[in-house]
């Protein structure tokens, strides 16, 4: 018997023992948005897929609920990953909302620039959509693939990987173990690190971490605005950092305030009345006044990178390989193009019989995910820098800036199409 029909005769009733008795294709530690893709790339494909998961993961919905604190702005790439997985009609059916267009200015240069679908010949530009709504689409799809079992609230008590396995030809050859409290040790072909930004698998496979600490929060939250957001995304460039409107609906949008990290306790403290009179000052009253604030949140943002994506029988994707500063709105994003990259070169490799723990097949992952990504951070952070009001010299430099990328058609519609798909050698599964 193979994995697959090994996994799948025990999967119709599994216990925990059943479990440490297999040797699962892959063993996925976190079931967040990136890790529940990965399992469903593989699992829809026959692989057998064990998904650790520290949380319960609601799958119902209720139109009634009020709008979640954590949001996510899709590109196009992802939409189409969540399509191909099978989760989109999902999101569709609780709540998402299409955006058509994109407004950037400057409060000390007033300069700005404008996107739009139209004029890019798409129908939106992404969506945003409640991270819980994504999860919550992707887990409805693994409940019901047979080739995925699922494991909750369990600790992960060690991994532990073959040293240099190159050489090795045959899939009995060298594995790695996952160690799971009530389980034991689990054999796997390959263990996914996807347990977001502080990564235990991470940190048990000894790999470095390059950080950079922003000094700088985020606040999130939902807010009803007196006048219609136009299905736009707004973002402007104050003192204190870059402020965002994402449209949800006609009236609401999810805010991100980026401010230094003094502030943090006084944006949270602040009493509702006054958040939403704050927060109409950071947008310039664009979309007139707040008129009612939700739930919110505040993140201190840190820019990560895993020094290696991958070992012998191991890889990170996600959070678990990178974070990066949200005011692109690009971290799931990427996230997600990992998992379908992944997914790709796995596939690639059962395909041509070759033992896809192999370090020398998950290179191929590696190269082609970690400069993408590297890239990205990079320019995010001359974004920082430029936009930081700090620096007088730099102000002619912004003046122009904006206007000219808003003038130069090429300049802007490259900008685009790097913020709509990724940059180029898009996985399969990220196509239409
Ligand atoms: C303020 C803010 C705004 C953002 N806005 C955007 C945006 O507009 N667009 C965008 O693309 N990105 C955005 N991001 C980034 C985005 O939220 C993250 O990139 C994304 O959530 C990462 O997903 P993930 O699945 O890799 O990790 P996570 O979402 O962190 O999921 C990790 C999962 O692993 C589980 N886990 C952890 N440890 C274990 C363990 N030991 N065992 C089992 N399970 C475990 C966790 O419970 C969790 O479910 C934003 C981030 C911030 C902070």
């Amino acid at each position: 018997m193979n994995s697959a029909e090994e996994s799948a005769s025990l999967l119709s009733s599994p216990s925990m023992t059943d479990i440490a008795q297999i040797t699962w294709d892959a063993v996925i530690v976190g079931g967040g948005m990136v890790g529940a893709s990965v399992a469903l790339g593989l699992g829809q494909q026959g692989m057998s897929v064990l998904l650790l998961e520290k949380q319960p993961v609601d799958t119902d919905w209720n139109s009634e609920q009020a709008y979640q604190v954590r949001v996510s702005a899709l590109t196009r790439a992802s939409e189409f990953i969540l399509r191909n997985l099978g989760a989109w009609k999902g999101i569709e059916a609780r709540r998402c909302h299409p955006f058509t267009a994109m407004h950037v200015w400057d409060e000390l240069t007033s300069g700005n620039i404008h996107f739009s679908a139209q004029e890019m010949g798409e129908p939106n530009l992404g969506y945003t959509v409640e991270n819980s709504v994504i999860q919550a689409a992707l887990w409805e799809q693994i409940e019901t693939c047979d080739a995925i079992q699922v494991v909750l609230n369990r600790a992960l008590n060690g991994v532990r990987l073959s040293q240099n396995n190159d050489r090795v030809q045959s899939f009995d050859e060298q594995k790695a173990w996952v160690d799971i409290e009530g389980i034991g040790e689990v054999r796997t072909e390959l263990v996914v690190g996807a347990d977001g930004a502080f990564s235990q698998v991470r940190q048990l496979a000894c790999i470095g971490l390059d950080t950079h600490d922003y000094e700088q929060c985020a606040v999130v939250g939902c807010v009803k605005t007196e006048l219609p957001t136009e299905d736009t995304c707004w973002q402007r460039y104050t003192a204190d950092g870059p402020f965002a409107y994402l449209s949800m609906g006609k009236y609401i949008s999810s805010i991100a305030w980026y401010l230094p990290m003094e502030k943090m306790q006084w944006a949270l403290e602040l009493p509702d009345d006054e958040f939403a009179k704050e927060v109409s000052k950071a947008s310039d009253y664009r979309l007139g006044s707040v008129i009612d604030v939700g739930e919110r949140a505040a993140f201190p943002l840190t820019r990560r990178h895993a020094e290696h994506y991958i070992k012998p029988n191991l890889a990170l994707v996600g959070d678990a390989a990178h974070t990066i500063h949200p005011q692109a709105g690009q971290g799931v994003n990427l996230g997600l193009l990992d998992a379908a990259a992944l997914v790709e070169t796995v596939l690639a490799a059962r395909s041509a019989k070759k033992p896809w723990g192999q370090r020398s097949v998950l290179r191929k992952y590696e190269r082609w995910r970690r400069g993408d990504n590297a890239i990205v951070q990079r320019s995010m952070e001359a974004f920082d820098w430029l936009f930081k009001q700090d620096a007088t010299l730099k102000v002619p430099f912004r003046k122009g800036f904006l206007p000219l990328a808003n003038r130069l058609t090429p300049l802007k519609n490259w900008l685009m199409a790097q913020a709509l798909n990724g940059r180029e050698a898009l996985p399969k599964l990220a196509r239409k």
